[in-house]
C-alpha cells in the first residue's frame, strides 16, 4: 500500500460537558456541574500543542456540548486552538452548539475566533418530543439562535435532527421538514434514532416502556425526508446528510474519504499513521495520563480496505474502484468483483464507470451492504 507521509489536515476536539443528559445519548459526556472544566481546557490545549500543528483545513469542536462552557472558557479554548494555525489554510471551522446554551456573548466569541460553521443540535421542532427525549431547549430557541447567528454574519449553519423518536408520527416528521425548509439553511443532517446500551432509552425499552415507530414507518420517514429535501434543492450527499451546493461538510467528508485526522480530548478518537486510537475517558483519567491515548490499534491492510468501503459507500458518490486499486496496490475486481455483482443484482448497488455507489434501497439497508464487504481472514 502507498505510504502516507504527510500530516493530517483535519482535527476533532472533544468537549465532554453537557448542561443536560439526553435519554438516547451514549457519547463520552458528563453533566457539567462541579466538573474541572478549566483544568480540562488546559490539558486539552497541551495535548494539541504537543502535535505542533501549523496548518489545518478543517477543525471540528464537538461533544458533549462545546457551548456548555462559559463565554470566557470558550474564548480561551478557541483562541488557544487557533493561535499557532495558519488561518488562511483553515477552510472549515465548526463548533457544535446546543440551542439552549447559545447566548449573544458566546456567538460573539465564535465570531471573534474565526469559527465559520455552526452545528445546532435541534433533534426535533416538536416541544413535547424534545421533553420526552431529555432536551432542555425548545423550538423557539432554534429560530432565535438561527436569527442571531445570521445577524452576527454566520451563513454556514447546519442542524441535526433525529427521526423515528418514541411516539413520533409521520405527521410529526412532515412538520419537522416544514420547519427545516422555513429556515432555509444550507445544510441539515437527519439520523434515525439508534438505541444504544447504557442509555435511559435502552432501559425503558428493556422494560417495554418505549413506543418506537415500526421499521416500515422508519423507512417511510426516511423516504419522505429524502424526497422532500431533494425537491427543495438539497443534495443528498451522504446517508444522513443533505447540503446545498458548496455547503457539504468538508470535515465529515474527510472521515468518509477514510483520511487520517487528529482526535483531541477525553474519549476522542483519532487516526494517525495507520493507527486508530481512542483517548482516555472519563475526564479524571484523561487529566491523569501524560499519554492521552488509551487504546491504539494498528490497522491491517484488510481492515483499511474494509473501512475504505464502509465509509466511502456512505457517500452518494460512493467509491472509485480505480482509486481503491491504486491506494491499496490491489486489484479491486479480483477482491470484490463478485460481491459487487451480487449487490447490483439485488439492486442495492449501482456502477457507473469506475464508481460504485448505493441505490436508495442500499442506503436504507446500509449495514447489510457493508457486511458483505467484510473479507475472510486468511
Ligand atoms: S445528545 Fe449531546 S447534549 Fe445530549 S447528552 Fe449527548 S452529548 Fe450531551
Amino acid at each position: 500500500m502507498k505510504k502516507v507521509s504527510y500530516k493530517p489536515s483535519s482535527a476533532y476536539v472533544h468537549i465532554p460537558f453537557c448542561t443536560q443528559i439526553c435519554y438516547y445519548c451514549d457519547f463520552a459526556k458528563v453533566y457539567i456541574k462541579n466538573q474541572p472544566v478549566d483544568a480540562y481546557i488546559t490539558a486539552l490545549l497541551e495535548e494539541v500543542a504537543a502535535e505542533k500543528i501549523s496548518e489545518l483545513k478543517t477543525l471540528y469542536i464537538g461533544g458533549g456540548t462545546p457551548t456548555a462552557l462559559t463565554a470566557e472558557q470558550l474564548d480561551r479554548l478557541l483562541a488557544g486552538l487557533t493561535q499557532n494555525l495558519d488561518l488562511t489554510m483553515l477552510q472549515e471551522f465548526t463548533v457544535e452548539a446546543n440551542p439552549g446554551d447559545l447566548s449573544d456573548d458566546k456567538i460573539a466569541v465564535l465570531k471573534k475566533n474565526h469559527v465559520n460553521r455552526v452545528s445546532l443540535g435541534v433533534q426535533t421542532f416538536n416541544d413535547k418530543l424534545l421533553k420526552k427525549i431529555g432536551r432542555s431547549h425548545n423550538s423557539q430557541d432554534v429560530f432565535d439562535n438561527v436569527a442571531k447567528l445570521r445577524a452576527a454574519g454566520f451563513d454556514n449553519i447546519t442542524i441535526d435532527l433525529i427521526y423515528a423518536l418514541p411516539g413520533q408520527t409521520m405527521a410529526d416528521v412532515k412538520k419537522d421538514i416544514e420547519n427545516i425548509l422555513s429556515l432555509n439553511l444550507p445544510h441539515v443532517a437527519l439520523y434515525s434514532l439508534i438505541l444504544e446500551n447504557h442509555t435511559i432509552f435502552m432501559n425503558k425499552m428493556r422494560r417495554g416502556r418505549l413506543d418506537l415507530p415500526s421499521e416500515d414507518t422508519d423507512f417511510e420517514m426516511y423516504n419522505y425526508i429524502i424526497d422532500s429535501l431533494q425537491a427543495a434543492g438539497y443534495e443528498h450527499y451522504e446517508i444522513s446528510n443533505f447540503g446545498k451546493a458548496g455547503y457539504e461538510s468538508a470535515h465529515n467528508l474527510m472521515y468518509w474519504d477514510n483520511a487520517e485526522y487528529y482526535g483531541f480530548g477525553a474519549g476522542a478518537s483519532g487516526y494517525l499513521n495507520g493507527v486508530r486510537y481512542k483517548n482516555h475517558v472519563p475526564i479524571h483519567h484523561y487529566l491523569e495520563h501524560a499519554d492521552k491515548q488509551a487504546v491504539k490499534e494498528k490497522l491491517t491492510q484488510k481492515e483499511q480496505m474494509e473501512e475504505e468501503l464502509f465509509l466511502g459507500l456512505r457517500k452518494k458518490s460512493g467509491v472509485n474502484m480505480r482509486h481503491f486499486s491504486e491506494k491499496f496496490d490491489q486489484n479491486f475486481d479480483s477482491i470484490y468483483g463478485q460481491t459487487v455483482s451480487q449487490l447490483i443484482e439485488k439492486q442495492l448497488l449501482e456502477k457507473s464507470g469506475d464508481q460504485i455507489f448505493m441505490t436508495r434501497q442500499g442506503l436504507m439497508l446500509g449495514n447489510d451492504v457493508f457486511e458483505t464487504f467484510i473479507l475472510d481472514d486468511d
